[in-house]
């Protein structure tokens, strides 16, 4: 038992690992999780995945001073790239007249999000878009900080039927400078970018929709609703799996020769570059991301917590159990499932959120 600090370590390691369906073992002979955040990769993982972004969404809204500040909920979409069939998700709730003049039920799905006309749709305009979305996204973010300094988000990216992204965008602003829901959401809708790759001008649709709600009002449904959001995240791209309809597959089959064929960056060559802009319609970015802690500012999560910060806890959590884990034998360990795992991490959550939130 000379060397029982790394049995330890690899013990703890091993049970972090539990539930994840490939673990990788890293040089140092340690196995770690494969940290999918897609589902049908590996729902360990991707649970996991969800649940630590979900508690950084909540600790921006419950875990601070919560009355000095002002919360919204920011959607935005993009442009129209050529006009799409419109379906409704439930057939009770009855879809607007579509664009083909009809008026769809739920049971047209084969439709939905599938051009009107795929001989003038712009392809390649929504596979660019998708390529520059994170920068627009960038260019936003900044000139809304120019406008309200105490300006701090949580970002959720999302696919449309159609194959383009859009996005969900929690906001906390001092309530001293708070502005009202629709002055924000014009200061966002209306910023450009100019892409870098091309140089063509970057921008949102004219859909967008900003909600104010307060954090011991509206702000439990808005995080289920974001929830739900971070749930889609889950899916790779817009559809997965094989009730995919025909027409649906020719779509996206022809944003992906469109991806394939657009350059990443100035000096991309299409058909041998590697990036994965070219296999996901374009798209780039992270799909969940938050304002960070910097030294002048607290950062979207009043707490500090991060996916590092979450990643810490699990395995100092573990480190300082391992022993009970030997002593108890294998047969003890294996009951340690994920879930059980995750019930402590999320009390480690908990009592982390009080002791820390007195950042300025
Ligand atoms: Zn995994
Ligand atoms: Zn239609
Ligand atoms: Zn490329």
């Amino acid at each position: 038992m000379q060397d029982a600090p790394t049995n330890l370590e690899t013990g703890a390691a091993e049970v972090i690992a539990r539930g994840c369906v490939r673990p990788i073992k890293t040089t140092t002979g340690v196995w770690v999780r494969c940290g999918s955040r897609i589902k049908s990769k590996c729902e360990s993982c991707a649970e996991l995945y969800r649940g630590d972004w979900a508690a950084i969404a909540r600790s921006g809204i419950f875990d601070g001073p919560v009355e000095d500040y002002r919360f919204y909920l920011l959607t935005l979409t993009a442009p129209s790239f050529g006009q799409v069939h419109r379906v409704p998700r439930a057939d009770d709730a009855r879809g607007a007249y579509c664009g083909c003049g009809l008026q769809h039920r739920a049971t047209d799905a084969g439709l939905r999000g599938v051009p009107l006309d795929a001989s003038r749709y712009d392809y390649l305009g929504q596979v660019a878009w998708n390529r520059d979305a994170g920068l627009l996204w960038d260019r936003t973010r900044r000139r809304i900080r120019d406008r309200w300094d105490s300006f701090e988000y949580f970002i959720v990216r999302e696919w449309q039927d159609r194959g383009v992204l859009h996005v969900h965008v929690l906001v906390r602003i001092a309530r001293a400078e708070a502005p009202e829901a629709n002055v924000l959401c014009t200061a966002a809708r209306t910023a450009v970018a100019a892409s870098k790759v091309d140089g063509t001008l970057v921008q949102w649709g004219a859909q967008a929709k900003c909600d104010a709600f307060r954090a011991d009002g509206d702000g439990a449904k808005t995080i289920w609703y974001l929830s739900k959001a971070l749930n889609y995240v889950m899916k790779d791209v817009v559809h997965q799996g094989k009730d995919v309809h025909p027409r649906v597959w020719a779509h996206l089959a022809a944003l992906e020769r469109a991806a394939r064929s657009i350059r990443c960056a100035p000096d991309c060559v299409p058909v041998s570059c590697p990036s994965r802009v070219h296999q996901r319609y374009g798209a780039r970015s992270q799909v969940v991301s938050a304002s960070r802690r910097t030294k002048h500012r607290t950062g979207w999560s009043f707490t500090g917590l991060t996916r590092t910060v979450q990643r810490r806890l699990r395995r100092e959590w573990f480190l300082s159990n391992a022993a009970d884990f030997e002593a108890g034998g294998a047969e003890s360990q294996a009951e340690y499932s994920v879930r059980v795992v995750e019930s402590r991490v999320l009390r480690l959550r908990r009592e982390l959120a009080p002791c820390s939130a007195a950042v300025p």
